[in-house]
């Protein structure tokens, strides 16, 4: 399958370095309206392929996507001293509406993948500007909160992330859900898990677990500015998911019709991923506290939506 990621900066040449290395995508072309970037993250990673698969790397112009199956959506401007966050996503807005128009031109039956943060809003704004189903347009969403969530509580039940299954819900960002009622390992709710392996998952080990969830990217951004490796893999993820039409339960945005009572908003649940996209929504069970933070991210998502012109 061939790839088109628009937006060659740090996010978007992690995911197109995670694909190439893995050799997800046969072909994999970097569009950015700063040419010689685009140009230069391809041959970059153009190098590193021999040592590990034989996906091709180009960059290339709008017309060169034709044909793409899945198009990541990288491409966003950065926050200007005093810039409030409305005003930096009216902005990015117009970035989109710049690019989707000639992104579906080119590849009218691609899959739309939304990386560019505020990841749920500009997932809205994508789904809208494109006019193509929901289920096309789909961000990358909670994808690696979720992950980091299985990872910390697999470390802490000494077994293996894989044998995890625990989702973080609603807004990627602080408003965020860990979904501990319905987390299981094995066949075992984790708190059963925890209590044969002689590790009990007290509020302490929670809130340890709660808070390396919520502030890893605020940690890794304070050392080096921003985050772009953990995404890239995440964007690999989710194209392997499309290209194999594996049928994975993914955390992953898209615009729901209802969720807690708030029509027409994006945010992350588990969803099923293949090769049309996303196929089903899936709601997990949640306790009354969950219900409500649920509801909350929900209606603050949908205001600072309603809140934007574009
Ligand atoms: P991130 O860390 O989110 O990847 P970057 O600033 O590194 O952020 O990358 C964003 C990329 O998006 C930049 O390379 C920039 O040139 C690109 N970009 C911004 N606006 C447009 C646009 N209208 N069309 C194409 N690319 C764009």
């Amino acid at each position: 399958m061939k790839i088109g990621i628009v937006g060659a900066g740090m996010v978007g040449s992690a995911a197109g370095y995670a694909i190439a290395l893995k050799g997800t995508a046969s072909k994999v072309v970097f569009v950015d309206y700063n040419a010689d970037l685009a140009r230069a993250q391809a041959e970059d990673i153009a190098h590193a392929v021999p040592f590990a698969s034989s996906t091709a790397v180009m960059a290339g112009d709008y017309s060169d996507l034709e044909g793409a199956g899945v198009v990541i959506l990288a491409a966003g401007v950065g926050q200007k001293p005093g810039e409030s966050r409305l005003e930096l996503l009216t902005r990015n807005a117009e970035v989109f509406r710049q690019i989707i128009g000639k992104v579906l031109d080119a590849a009218p039956d691609a899959i739309l993948l939304v990386a560019t943060n505020p990841v749920d809003i500009m997932t809205q704004i994508a789904t809208r500007l494109s006019g193509l189903p929901p289920s096309r347009v789909i961000g990358s969403g909670t994808i690696l909160d979720t992950a980091r969530f299985r990872h910390l509580i697999g470390e802490h039940l000494g077994v293996s992330p894989r044998s995890v299954h625990a989702y973080v819900l609603g807004e990627h960002g602080d408003s965020e859900v860990l979904c501990w009622s319905s987390a299981r390992a094995g066949a075992l709710s984790v708190k059963d898990f925890a209590a044969q392996m002689r590790v009990p998952l007290t509020e302490g080990a929670k809130a340890r677990i709660d808070d390396g969830v919520r502030n890893a990217a605020y940690t890794i951004i304070n050392g080096k500015g921003a985050t772009w490796y953990g995404i890239g893999a995440g964007l690999e993820r989710l194209v392997r998911a499309i290209a194999r039409d594996e049928q994975t339960v993914l955390s992953v945005s898209i615009v729901a019709p209802k969720v807690e009572g708030v029509k027409d908003v994006a945010l992350s649940i588990p969803r099923i991923v293949g090769a049309q996209g996303v196929v089903a929504d899936l709601f997990p069970e949640l306790d009354d506290g969950e219900h409500e933070a649920l509801g909350a991210s929900a209606r603050l998502l949908k205001e600072t939506l309603d809140a934007l012109e574009y």
